[in-house]
């Protein structure tokens, strides 16, 4: 499985996916149709699936006009139909839809958006969180309230721990800080964020990044961590009001 991020927009990632033994290609959140294009064109690669993680439009500005060209089946959640562009597959949570020879589990994962999911290649352990799953960060809550967020959080944070993490935007440079502020003894934290700031004075993606290099050094996912509560005055309080405490202390940020 050869993945490939395409830049898009400002500051987001479409994922092209490639299954060479199938011939199956997908994109995932495609936000415009041209750098898919040309990308597609340029490795003479036909289109078979367009995979959503959710319905904004910097996910799935791109929809139609690929959809149009090569005749790609749109895949998004169930509950979300009406506001995801040319959706042909309805997922469902926990449901396995199938990529060439890959099985894919649906995990829904409402908090930013309430249709959000993640798709998770099982086999491969690759997973992509769009907007809910960031490197060193998590999404901004719009549609779902912190209960629902956490609770996404906690569902990516029991994958196989060598699961590489494919997120929606290249916020990772910017997170480090945030991260640094309440957590900058941490010394998993210090030297993810010297290969942040490497990979991107050369202008590289920061993205995949490991499951087991986020629990490490995610302020969002070690909200249950003493050490985090010691440092944010919190030590008796309960994992969800540590979350509630750093989501809110980013959004200020
Ligand atoms: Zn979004
Ligand atoms: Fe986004």
């Amino acid at each position: 499985m050869q993945i490939t991020p395409i830049p898009c927009l400002t500051d987001n990632y479409a994922y092209i996916i490639n299954d060479k033994n199938s011939g199956a290609v997908g994109v995932v959140d495609p936000s415009e149709a041209k750098p898919i294009i040309s990308f597609l064109s340029k490795n003479k690669l036909k289109l078979n699936y367009i995979l959503n993680t959710h319905h904004h439009f910097d996910h799935i500005g791109g929809n139609i006009e690929l959809k149009k060209l090569y005749n790609a089946e749109v895949l998004g959640f169930i509950n979300d139909k009406h506001r995801i562009p040319g959706i042909d597959i309805l997922l469902k949570d926990n449901e396995k839809w199938v990529f060439g020879n890959s099985q894919v589990k649906i995990l829904h994962i409402p908090g930013h958006t309430l249709g959000h999911i993640c798709f998770f290649f099982e086999r491969e352990k690759i997973a992509f969180t769009g907007d809910t799953l960031f490197s060193l960060g998590c999404g901004r809550i719009f549609e779902g309230d912190h209960n629902q967020m956490l609770k996404s959080i906690n569902r990516i944070k029991k994958l196989p721990k060598d699961t590489m993490i494919y997120c929606g935007h290249e916020y990772t440079y910017k997170n480090a800080e945030f991260c640094m502020k309440y957590d900058g003894d941490n010394v998993n934290l210090k030297s993810k964020f010297e290969r942040i700031k490497k990979l991107r004075s050369s202008n590289s993606p920061t993205v995949p990044s490991s499951l087991e290099d986020e629990l490490k050094s995610n302020i969002f996912l070690r909200c249950d961590q003493n050490d985090l509560k010691i440092k944010l005055n919190m030590e008796n309080e309960d994992d969800f009001k540590v979350f509630r405490k750093v989501r809110d202390l980013k959004d200020s940020f």
